[in-house]
């Protein structure tokens, strides 16, 4: 809603910023090393993607 910047209360501003906090993304354990990731995505831990060496981890 455009208002100017002073006529909001504080208690409004508060009320509309209650959303704004970031979301904690989904993780799913990775059935090779069983380190967290994220979802349809290669684990960055072993390099690992649906029981498959996508990409070595880098140090080996
Ligand atoms: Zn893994």
């Amino acid at each position: 809603m455009a208002v100017p910047k002073r006529k909001v209360s504080p208690h409004r501003r508060g009320n509309r910023r209650a959303h704004d906090s970031l979301k904690v993304e989904a993780f799913t354990e990775c059935s090779n090393c069983g380190e967290l990731k994220r979802p349809h995505t290669m684990c960055h831990h072993c390099g690992y993607y649906n029981g498959r060496l996508v990409l070595a981890p880098k140090g080996i």
